[in-house]
């Protein structure tokens, strides 16, 4: 049918490019349309301390398409982040945080649960995004001392003073900041210089390096001592191995999150993760 609905010109340009502009625009209509909480779910990858007790856990959604089956958010993420969708589906994830916190809240076993919610650039630079976080928040009474959000250094390319507006008003309501995939970009210390933050994530591809190649090691290191100095909790993402994890504590890093602990999960799993875990600690 594609031929008769107006569209089949792009054909005469460029063969081999229409597939994937129509595929594109067609999972683009398919995400307006998806559900939350029935097509896109939130999954929950556990984070844990040195002493492998669970202090978090961040939210990565998982889209799953009635035809296409599980689309990862590296797919459909930045398409949503084309257009307004991404504000809607990330007004849905922070209250979906809020409503498990409140939850985790009631029990003592879990009411420290850091819970991490990523945030993209363009919906960080919504007006109203302090007040939609705030008011998630309020809605749930829940502590806003255990919502972090996890931000990105895109977000130097846009207004700085609005930024630093919006990130001490989080911050006034114990709201904790993380920066997100730290030293894949360009401006990662413009980002620290620049305003105040509460954690740094190590990416994983330097995780992914470190024990083969020497300067990854070293950046890592100084990224932890850094954070030290500047009163910055340090995480590390994609924790795979035995190894990296003891050299990652051998220098300072005491925070992590990985498959070698978990992979992200649905709630009622993650669930009985908390309660293995927290058990398996009390012992
Ligand atoms: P991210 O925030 O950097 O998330 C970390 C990614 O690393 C996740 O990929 C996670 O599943 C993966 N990961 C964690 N540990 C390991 C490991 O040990 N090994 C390997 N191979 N991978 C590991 P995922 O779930 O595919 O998410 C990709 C990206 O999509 C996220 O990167 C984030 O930028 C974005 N994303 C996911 N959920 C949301 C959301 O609710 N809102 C926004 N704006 N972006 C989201
Ligand atoms: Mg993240
Ligand atoms: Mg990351
Ligand atoms: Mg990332």
């Amino acid at each position: 049918q594609a031929k008769s609905d107006g569209r089949s010109c792009f054909r005469f340009f460029d063969e081999a490019l229409q597939p994937s502009i129509e595929f594109k625009a067609s999972l683009e209509n398919d995400l307006r349309d998806a559900v939350f909480n029935r097509d896109i779910l939130p999954y929950f990858q556990p984070q844990l301390n040195h002493l492998h007790e669970p202090i978090g856990a961040e939210i990565l959604l998982r889209w799953q398409h009635p035809k296409h089956g599980m689309i990862s958010p590296a797919e459909f993420i930045p398409l949503a982040e084309d257009s307004d969708i991404i504000n809607r589906i990330g007004t849905e994830v922070l209250q979906h945080a809020c409503r498990q916190l409140a939850v985790w809240q009631q029990d003592p076993a879990t009411a420290n649960l850091v819970l991490s919610v990523n945030i993209s650039a363009r919906q960080f630079m919504q007006k109203n995004f302090v007040d939609t976080v705030l008011s998630s928040i309020e809605t749930h009474q829940c502590s806003g001392s255990r919502l972090r959000l996890e931000i990105t250094e895109s977000l130097m390319l846009k207004n700085i003073n609005e930024l630093a507006i919006k990130i001490d008003k989080l911050r006034s309501h114990g709201i904790t900041l993380s920066l997100d995939d730290f030293g894949t970009g360009y401006s990662s210390l413009s980002i620290l210089r620049s305003f105040p933050l509460d954690e740094i994530k190590i990416d994983k591809s330097f995780v992914d390096h470190m024990l083969k190649n020497a300067n990854d090691a070293h950046i890592i290191r100084t990224v932890i001592n850094m954070s030290s100095h500047m009163g910055m909790t340090v995480i590390a993402e994609g924790v795979e191995t035995d190894a990296q994890e003891a050299f990652l504590a051998k220098h300072g890093c005491l925070n992590y999150q990985g498959y070698l602990f978990g992979k992200p999960m649905p709630m009622e799993e993650f669930n009985k993760y908390i309660n293995q875990h927290m058990n398996a600690v009390k012992i």
